[in-house]
């Protein structure tokens, strides 16, 4: 199976993208859904989350508390490691029998950590979705109704765009409009046929 990893910083476009791909009749896997998916309730992984930060960290309904998880491993780097060890490998064991189960002519991999984790390694061919970081705080801020400070924080969180464009094979700059967009995504769907037929 053919794999395209999609990737961009916060508010680049990559749902947009996808969406796309997806409309062409091309499998999405999602790699944020995947790491969701890993501690939904009675998930092996969430029961070591409890047994390693407490049960405070599971809602009344069996979820995991995903922001006070977050605030935790922002505060400590051991615990963000241990917890990285736990689920990448469940979260890349997840994406591989999504892709598995693909019947499109080649898959698309969406994660904003593709570069970041081991993911970029299950992919043939990496696709960067950029912009500037004036449009990401644009576009995140109309979009997510949040302050521009808390944007440029995460911005400043991620891999700069300079990192992700010297790994990636392809770039779309997503400066223009919705259909700009698009025909940029169809042009790289004929490429990925190709490729994939290959
Ligand atoms: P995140 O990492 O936060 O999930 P993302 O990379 O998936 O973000 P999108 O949600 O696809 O980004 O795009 C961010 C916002 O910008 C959305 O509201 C989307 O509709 C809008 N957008 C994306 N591309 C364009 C474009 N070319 N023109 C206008 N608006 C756009």
């Amino acid at each position: 199976m053919y794999v395209v990893g999609l990737t961009g910083g916060i508010g680049s476009g990559k749902t947009a993208a996808s969406d796309r791909f997806q409309e062409l009749g091309i499998k999405v896997v999602d790699a944020d859904v995947a790491a969701r998916v890993v501690v939904e309730p009675k998930r092996p992984a969430l029961k070591k989350i409890e047994e390693k930060f407490g049960s405070s960290l599971i809602l009344g309904d069996g979820s995991l508390n995903r922001s006070d998880l977050r605030e935790i491993i922002f505060k400590d780097e051991d615990s963000k490691i241990w917890l990285e060890s736990l689920l990448h490998p469940l979260i890349a064991e997840h994406i591989l029998d999504e892709i598995k189960n693909s019947r499109s002519a080649y898959s698309i991999l969406v994660s904003p950590l593709l570069f970041e984790t081991t993911q970029h390694q299950m992919c043939n061919r990496n696709l960067l979705i950029d912009v500037s970081i004036e449009t990401q705080i644009s576009r995140t801020t109309a979009r997510d109704r949040v302050p521009e400070e808390q944007v440029k924080k995460i911005i400043s969180s991620q891999m700069t765009r300079e990192d992700k464009l010297a790994k990636t094979d392809d770039v779309i700059i997503n400066e223009g409009d919705l259909n700009d967009l698009i025909k940029e995504v169809d042009s790289m769907h004929e490429k990925y046929i190709q490729l994939s037929n290959e």
